[in-house]
This record gives structure tokens, C-alpha cells and sequence, in this order.
């Protein structure tokens, strides 16, 4: 690692001075094969991220997380909370997947996918260069007196930034609520639902305040998954990462100069032209080595292949590499710790598929009622029950009856002949078994019932039956 004897930026964040204030950061606008990369990537997440709340299949939004209803849905399956070990293993799939990510490609979610990145990157901030132009400019209009174009310039600036703050909020808690909720509230107007209305201004206000504002200082002093970067990276994680041995050669980094042989004064190739840095949207510079503030963008890739290709030097000098590739020219390795998470990955996958083929989109109780044991009825020992009914599906259940399997015997519902369950319902009731004392084999006999809606079986389950203590 270079710089060792002078390691104070770490010391303070890159976008700190010395005395603790802001250092707002002005990227330079990044052009380049990673970045046109990373547009295509985003703007196809974005349309994934913007209309997922709006698809639905089989009547269930594609993804919806209503933590206040205890409802979600992940690709269409509704989980109630009865399904919670299942989100549970979902949850620590995603976070052994993230870490195992991380241990073999660094940050690259951070760069390449996760949404803070992506609006800012690609949203707000291609407003912002739309609006007020690149890096100079808009260190220029921040620096000018407020005159017509300033105030025209910031104030589209500010509103653009509110209309998409916004959207966000909107498509925000489409996914919380329920995109209908969302729709209905845009339909009849703000003011049929206050409650919504008010969550709507406060996390456009958070969004707003995010973009406009707090910007890189969510991933360098707010977002977790960065805090756990010094853990989970190793000198073998893929890392957007400054050759500092060809860089810096024995004599360090110079400025070029036109026809000179660098290697014969034993200059490195970096030309100090300070690009990789100037892109830098978390105000860093690269060639201090990994630095926890590095989102992993890849902007400093293109703007160094640039400078190189300028002059006539070979690309890569700042590239996806790990440390012992660059220290000790070690080839990418999969190591022990890459092969345990994986295997704890396909382990979990495994169980999460299991558990979702095997999880009924009816969830049918019967239990007997507390407190009573049985009666006799002429020939016939009976019970007492509660029944309990979940409709998970997003479908109407007109017609529900439960049948007793084993043994034989009869069953009555409490007041009804059969159970209407409407879609993501819970009906509750009362229910009779009368079974032949005969063939009754112990005082506790294990009872097999079926659930139907008409002719469909949509659900079976168990419960016990008591009988009398002495059997001929
Ligand atoms: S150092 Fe490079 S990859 Fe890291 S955040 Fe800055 S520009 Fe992006
Ligand atoms: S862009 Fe490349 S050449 Fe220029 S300062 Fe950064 S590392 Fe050195």
C-alpha cells in the first residue's frame, strides 16, 4: 500500500476539512466505457425499481413490504405473518449473498446497483450537469452572487429535484401500502386519506433533503453495508484499485512531459493530472489506496484510461483489481472464505426453495376448544372445535367446507353449511366431529381433515379427537 508513512487522509473523511466543515464535492461529469455501462444498468434498474409496485400477478403486487398490515409480497408470494420464517431465511440469504459479494467483489452493489447510487448518479445529478454544467460551472455559479441566472438555475434545479423526490415518494409507498392505495389516493384526491397524505410530504421532504443535500454523506457516514467494508474486505476482493507500482515506480508519480522515457528516470506512469480524483463523487483520491468512502463507481477508471490513452501510455493504471494482484501480481484466487459462504449460500437457497414449493396458499387450524373434553351422543363421542382459515391468495373463496378424512364419523360447522373466505382473509369458527365410539382405539385419536372450496382441495390438516379413558 503506498503512502504508508503518510497516511492522514485517513485521519478525516474526504469531504471534511480541517476544521470540520463540508467539503462540498463537485464531480467532474464521467464519460467513458464504464460509465455508459453503468447508464444502461441503471436506467434498466430504474424501470425495474419505478414499476414493480405496479405489476401484479395473479392479483398480488410483485413486490410489496406493508410492515404496519403484516402483508408481503416477494415475486408475487404473498407472506402473512405465518410465513415469517420464511422471510426470515429470504433475509439471511440476501445478507450472505451481499457479504459474499463484497468479500469477492468489493463495493460493486454499491456502484452498480444500489438505488442511493443509481438516483443520485443518474438522476439528480444529470440534472444538476443538464442544468447548471459540468464540474467548473457549478463551482462558478456557487462561488457568483445571486443575479437572474442563478436564481433561474438553482430554482429549476431545486424543482426538478422536488418533482423527482416526489415520484420517488410515490413509488416508495406503493411499495409499503400497496400500489392501489397509491393510485386510489392520485384518483380521488390528497385528501381521502390524511394519513397517507402526511407520509407522502415526509418522505418526499427525506428524499429531497437526501438528494439535494446529504448526497455521498449517506454512503461515507450512513449506509451500514459501507460501515462493514474493513470486515468483509480482504488483499484478495476485487476492488476498484490505483496500480500504485506502475504509478508510482521508484520516483513517484510526475507531470508528463512530451517525449521523455519515464521508465528510464524511473517515474511511474501516473501523470498527476488529478482526473481520478476531480470524477470522484465521495471527493477521494484513488491513488491513496482503498479507502472506505470509495463507492466502487468506477468513474476514475475512465477518466485515468483516458488520460493514458491521451498520452499514449497503456490503460488500467486505476482498474478492478485486488491487492495481491497488484503488490505481488497474484492472479484472482477463490479462497476458503469465498468457498464456505458459497456453500452456506447454496445451502440457504436450497432450504428457502424447499420451504416455498412446500408453503399452501391456505393455511387451515383446527383446534379443540379449551376447557372442553367430550360428549356422548347416543352411539357417538363428540368434540368441540375452533377452526381458523387463512386465504393467502389474492382470490375470492366462495364456497369452503372441511371434511373429515379419517376416522369415519361426521362433521358440522357452527351456524353454516359452508365458509365464505374473501381474498387475504382469516375466517374464524366453531365446528362439531362426532365419531363412533367403536372406533375410537384410545382415549386421544389423531383426526385427518380436508379443506375444499367446492370440488378443489386446498388444504389438509390434523387435530386430536378425546374420547372416554376404558376401550373393549
Ligand atoms: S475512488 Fe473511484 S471508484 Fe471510488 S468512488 Fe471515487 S471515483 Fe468512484
Ligand atoms: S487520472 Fe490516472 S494519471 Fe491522472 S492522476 Fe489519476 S491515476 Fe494519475
Amino acid at each position: 500500500m503506498i503512502n504508508d508513512e503518510n497516511n492522514s487522509f485517513r485521519d478525516r473523511l474526504g469531504t471534511v476539512d480541517e476544521a470540520g466543515k463540508r467539503i462540498w464535492v463537485y464531480p467532474k461529469k464521467p464519460s467513458g466505457k464504464f460509465y455508459d455501462l453503468r447508464k444502461i444498468i441503471s436506467y434498466l434498474l430504474l424501470v425495474i425499481l419505478l414499476a414493480s409496485p405496479f405489476i401484479k400477478i395473479n392479483g398480488n403486487q410483485l413486490f410489496l413490504f406493508n410492515v404496519l398490515e403484516r402483508k408481503f409480497s416477494i415475486f408475487s408470494f404473498t407472506f402473512w405473518p405465518q410465513d415469517f420464517y420464511i422471510v426470515v431465511i429470504a433475509i439471511i440469504i440476501v445478507v450472505v449473498f451481499v457479504a459474499l459479494f463484497t468479500v469477492v467483489f468489493g463495493r460493486i452493489f454499491c456502484g452498480w446497483i444500489c438505488p442511493q447510487t443509481i438516483f443520485l448518479e443518474m438522476v439528480f445529478r444529470r440534472i444538476e450537469y443538464w442544468i447548471e454544467g459540468d464540474r467548473g460551472a457549478q463551482i462558478r455559479l456557487d462561488k457568483q452572487k445571486w443575479n437572474a441566472e442563478k436564481i433561474r438555475k438553482k430554482g429549476l434545479k431545486w424543482f426538478l429535484f422536488f418533482i423527482v423526490s416526489f415520484i420517488i415518494a410515490n413509488v416508495f409507498l406503493a411499495y409499503l401500502i400497496g400500489s392501489d392505495q397509491v393510485l386510489g389516493m392520485i384518483k380521488n384526491g390528497p385528501f381521502t386519506n390524511v394519513s397517507t397524505l402526511i407520509s407522502l410530504i415526509i418522505f418526499t421532504a427525506v428524499f429531497y433533503f437526501v438528494f439535494a443535500w446529504f448526497r455521498e454523506q449517506v454512503c461515507i457516514i450512513a449506509c451500514p453495508y459501507g460501515r462493514l467494508q474493513g470486515v468483509l474486505l480482504d488483499e484478495k476482493s476485487l476492488v476498484v484499485a490505483y496500480d500504485y507500482k506502475r504509478g508510482e515506480a521508484e520516483k513517484g508519480r510526475a507531470k508528463f512531459r512530451k517525449n521523455e522515457d519515464r521508465k528510464e528516470k524511473g517515474i511511474g506512469d501516473c501523470i498527476d493530472c488529478s482526473q481520478c480524483v476531480q470524477v470522484c463523487p465521495t471527493g477521494i483520491d484513488i491513488r491513496n489506496g482503498t479507502q472506505l468512502e470509495c463507492v466502487n463507481c468506477t468513474a476514475c477508471i475512465d477518466a485515468c484510461d483516458f488520460m493514458m490513452e491521451s498520452v499514449n501510455l497503456p490503460k488500467g493504471l486505476i482498474r478492478y483489481a485486488s491487492e495481491d494482484e497488484i503488490a505481488k501480481k497474484e492472479k484472482f484466487v477463490f479462497t476458503a472464505r469465498m468457498k464456505g459462504y458459497s456453500a452456506v449460500l447454496l445451502i440457504l437457497v436450497g432450504i428457502l426453495t424447499g420451504l416455498l414449493f412446500l408453503r399452501s396458499e391456505v393455511e387451515a387450524k383446527v383446534l379443540r376448544l379449551p376447557g372442553q373434553l367430550f360428549e356422548h351422543k347416543g352411539e357417538n363421542i363428540s368434540n368441540v372445535y375452533t377452526y381458523k382459515i387463512v386465504n393467502k391468495t389474492a382470490r375470492d373463496y366462495e364456497s369452503v367446507s372441511i371434511k373429515l378424512i379419517h376416522p369415519k364419523g361426521k362433521l358440522e360447522l357452527v351456524g353454516k353449511k359452508s365458509i365464505k373466505i374473501p381474498k387475504e382473509e382469516v375466517v374464524q369458527g366453531t365446528l362439531f366431529i362426532e365419531i363412533p365410539q367403536a372406533l375410537l382405539k384410545s382415549d386421544k385419536t389423531e383426526v385427518q381433515l380436508e379443506i375444499y372450496n367446492n370440488d378443489e382441495l386446498i388444504d389438509h390438516t390434523k387435530t386430536n379427537f378425546l374420547g372416554p379413558r376404558s376401550f373393549n
